[in-house]
C-alpha cells in the first residue's frame, strides 16, 4: 500500500468514535524513507485545523529545539498514536489506541525507520518491533511548561542528534 492510499484510509476511518469530534484526520507527514519517526499522543486543536501534526505551540517548540540541535524537522516522519483529535485533548482510551494502532504499524512498514522516538507517556504504548531502536522522550508540551523537564528534553533531543549522525 502507498502512503497516499494509507492516508486516504485514515481520512475515511470510522473505527473509533474520535472522528466525530474532528475537523479532519491528521495522518502524519514526512519523507517515506525517513530514518527517524516521531510519535506523539494525538492531534491537538491547531493540528485538527491544519491537518498536519505538531504545528501548534508544542510543535513549534519541538521544531525549534530540533533545529537548535541541527535536525531539520522536514527530514523526520512525524505522526501520533491516534490520528484524530480527542475531546478536550484528553488521553486516548485503550480502545481508541487499539483501533488506531494498525495505521501506525502500516506507516512503520512503509517508512521502515531505524529509530522511533516516542513523545510522552501515551506514545510508549507503540508496539516494539525487532530491528528498530526506540527512544522515549518527554512530550514537548510538558517540556514547555516545566523548567526541569525542558532541560531533560533538550538533552534528549541532543542525544537524538548524535544518533542521527551515527545513522548518516
Ligand atoms: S482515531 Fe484512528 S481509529 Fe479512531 S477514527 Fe481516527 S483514524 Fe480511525
Amino acid at each position: 500500500m502507498s502512503i497516499e492510499q494509507l492516508n486516504e484510509q485514515i481520512r475515511n476511518c470510522r473505527r473509533c468514535p474520535l472522528w466525530q469530534g474532528a475537523t479532519q484526520a491528521v495522518p502524519g507527514e514526512g519523507p517515506i524513507d525517513a530514518k527517524v519517526m516521531l510519535v506523539g499522543q494525538n492531534p491537538g486543536a491547531e493540528e485538527d485545523k491544519a491537518g498536519r501534526p505538531f504545528v501548534g505551540r508544542a510543535g513549534k517548540f519541538l521544531t525549534k529545539t530540533l533545529a537548535e540541535n541541527g535536525i531539520n524537522r522536514a527530514e523526520l516522519f512525524i505522526t501520533n498514536i491516534v490520528k484524530h483529535i480527542t475531546p478536550g485533548n484528553r488521553k486516548p482510551s485503550a480502545d481508541e489506541i487499539a483501533a488506531c494502532i494498525p495505521y501506525l504499524l502500516a506507516q512503520i512498514a512503509i517508512v521502515k525507520p531505524k529509530v522511533i522516538v516516542l513523545l510522552g507517556a501515551t506514545a510508549k504504548e507503540t508496539p516494539r518491533l525487532e530491528g528498530i531502536e526506540y527512544m522515549e522522550i518527554i512530550h514537548p508540551s510538558a517540556a514547555m511548561r516545566f523548567k526541569n523537564m525542558r532541560e531533560k528534553f533538550e538533552k534528549q533531543i541532543a542525544e537524538l542528534a548524535l544518533r542521527l549522525q551515527r545513522l548518516a
